[in-house]
């Protein structure tokens, strides 16, 4: 009779953590799987994706949390384990686990429904230890359920480059019919597809003689492509700026009709250059994208469930985690990047 064998334990896992800014990830070794809290949960990792705002921490753009740090938020994984209090989540379900990590609940913007701006808020893999790693704890309150229709390496860039672009479009208002997307990455491609069904034209705007991110928007349905610095054929309703660059944003002004908006889509961004009075006139406007709230999240995974979008993906292994951030850093990514865990 072949009786199972137990687990090894300690178990022993392997991540990959920032131990200061402005250096590569260090491959860790720790023992023992990490036990849930009251209220949260522990996750196998199976996927995680890779955001620019990975890049922003690593680089030092965003303040060290002061302590190692696992990035990655974009989490897909199951359920290992189940901390007390934890109700409505089973041991092997499939979660992600996003940027958003925790929220105060008491602060003015929590209360009026806007925790993406929480003056106490933590987020994944900044002040939590994030995907980059085999095994994560995250708070109950904050997983996300994933559209069973996508796989766990399609679902990971739905969990920010999706719903920040879902976030960033809602925040150009309901009438937009001409869309400009500026940095065409892994959350424009997720965006222009939501826009092309609801029959919004989309305009893709690229590095100059970036011809895979020109034709990969050409493929997704995009109208039209050109270089950031090309005027469109036509004045755009609305404008989303998902790379990092200041001078995007003038450039972005001049593309949109008057009463247009112009929404800044990144955390970080390099300073934006003086540009005229007469750019902004016409009761332009000029806003940025803040987080994620937990509603926003549950809301585009709707959406992705309704609309099969095509995720395109560039998969790298965990210990290739460095490397794919060069490679996002450097512009040469297609689609989102994401980590096999
Ligand atoms: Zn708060
Ligand atoms: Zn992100």
């Amino acid at each position: 009779m072949n009786i199972p064998r137990e687990p090894a334990t300690p178990a022993r896992w392997c991540a990959m953590a920032l131990e200061a800014p402005g250096r590569p990830l260090q491959q860790v070794w720790r023992e023992g799987l990490p036990q849930p809290a009251a209220g949260q949960v522990r996750i196998a990792v199976a996927v995680c994706g890779v955001c620019r705002t990975d890049l922003h921490v690593v680089d030092g753009e965003l303040p060290f949390p002061g302590h190692a740090v696992v990035p990655g938020h974009e989490i897909v994984g199951r359920i290992g384990a189940i901390g007390a209090g934890v109700t409505g989540l089973r041991i092997g379900e499939r979660v992600g686990v996003p940027w958003l990590g925790w929220t105060c609940g008491q602060c003015e913007h929590c209360r009026a429904g806007r925790e993406n701006l929480c003056t106490e808020a933590r987020y994944t893999g900044w002040q939590i230890d994030g995907g980059y790693g085999e095994q994560v704890l995250a708070d109950a309150r904050y997983v996300l359920r994933l559209p069973p229709a996508y796989s766990d390496e399609q679902a990971a860039p739905l969990l920010c480059a999706g719903l920040i672009g879902w976030r960033a479009y809602a925040m150009a208002g309901p009438a937009v019919r001409r869309l400009g997307l500026y940095g065409f990455g892994a959350a424009a491609h997720l965006v222009a597809q939501v826009a092309r069904a609801r029959g919004v034209e989309v305009y893709a705007f690229t590095r100059g003689g970036d011809s895979a991110a020109q034709e990969l928007a050409l493929g997704l349905g995009a109208k039209w492509c050109g270089a950031s610095d090309q005027a469109p054929p036509l004045a755009l309703d609305a404008a989303l700026i998902f790379a990092p660059v200041g001078a995007l944003v003038p450039l972005a002004l001049r593309a949109v009709r008057p009463g247009g908006t112009v929404v800044c889509a990144g955390i970080h961004m390099s300073d934006i250059p003086s540009f005229p009075y007469a750019w902004l006139w016409g009761e332009r406007r000029i806003v940025s994208v803040a987080n994620l709230t937990r509603a926003d999240g549950e809301a585009f995974m709707r959406v992705a469930q309704e609309i099969p979008l095509q995720v395109v993906t560039q998969p790298y292994a965990l210990a290739q985690a460095n490397q794919a951030l060069d490679d996002l850093r450097a512009g040469c990514m297609r689609g989102a990047a994401v980590l096999r865990i």
